[in-house]
């Protein structure tokens, strides 16, 4: 029987469900999230995300605002109806995480933290749990065993990208884990194109691509002036990109046999300024 979570009126993750995860790499200042938040809800996001605590390479880049960023996301969650993913890296911060967001993102340098693993465990808000860039996915699927052995069966998994060899793409998206994972765990599966690529012209067809392959959900960066994103700027989507692929989307999943979830609540934000895009919010799409 596959999982699904229920998280709130009209939105679920998991069965005949899709949803679109969609927000900043890094809580950056209050306007910009806001821009970004009412943008993706106005596009039909499920969740928005956005990182507090930002797992960097280097600890000279910006490492995230931390609590003041968090308590931006519960406002933006709150303005838009939207509920928030965002990453905890530390055990001792599960508890404050929890606190303001729906969803615990453990990320892809932590998938094999176990400490962090059972912490995330011990308490009930679902959890997306990011392959490690040089995971296998039987490594995945302990990982997740590790956070549901402690109770919490609300675990989905994240394909993010592998290491690969190629410097074209920052990392190697590995679609047919879509496919190979949903026989053999009952868990909703995730895509994020955008770290898999690293680019912003790869994201919308490998967005599209694991909707086909059978994702349930995606996660992509979006940022309202990229150029002066603080954190991969590269990779993210401007809004106005972001509204065209959600139309997109959206006739895809009527073909797949999908449904589109997000919250019944989202509050009806202004909606993205540009031509009308055939299969957007304002027309039924309805599955065949
Ligand atoms: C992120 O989603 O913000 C992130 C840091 O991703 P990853 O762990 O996949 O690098
Ligand atoms: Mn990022």
């Amino acid at each position: 029987m596959r999982k699904t979570i229920q998280l709130g009126p009209g939105l679920q993750i998991g069965g005949d469900s899709f949803v679109v995860m969609a927000g900043p790499c890094a809580v950056e200042t209050r306007e910009l999230l806001d821009q970004v938040a009412d943008a993706v809800a106005a596009a039909g996001a499920g969740v928005l995300r956005g990182g507090a605590f930002k797992p960097r390479t280097s600890p000279k880049s910006f490492q995230g605002l931390g609590l003041p960023g968090l308590e931006l996301l519960a406002a933006a969650s709150a303005r838009t109806g939207l509920p928030v993913v965002t990453e905890v890296m530390d055990p001792r911060d599960v508890e404050m995480v929890a606190r303001h967001a729906a969803i615990l993102q453990v990320g892809s340098r932590n998938m094999q933290n176990f400490p962090l693993l059972r912490e995330v465990g011990r308490q009930p808000k679902p959890v997306l749990l990011k392959r490690g860039a040089a995971a296998t996915l039987d490594e995945l699927l302990h990982a997740a065993d590790y956070i549901r052995q402690e109770g919490n069966e609300h675990v989905m998994l994240c394909e993010r990208g592998v290491r690969g060899f190629d410097p074209s793409t920052r990392y190697l998206l590995d679609l047919a884990a879509v496919p190979a994972l949903r026989g053999r765990t009952d868990l909703p599966i995730v895509v994020d194109p955008s770290h898999g690529t690293g680019r912003r012209e790869l994201v919308a067809p490998m967005a599209k691509a694991a909707l086909v392959a059978g994702a349930d959900a995606l996660l992509i960066e979006v940022h309202g002036a990229p150029e002066r994103a603080l954190c991969d700027g590269d990779q993210a989507l401007r809004p106005a990109d972001f509204a065209v692929l959600t139309a997109e989307l959206r006739r895809l999943v009527a073909l797949c046999g999908r449904r589109w979830s997000r919250p019944e609540t989202t509050g009806r934000v202004a909606s993205v300024p540009g031509p009308h895009v055939p299969g957007s919010l304002d027309d039924e799409v309805v599955a065949p």
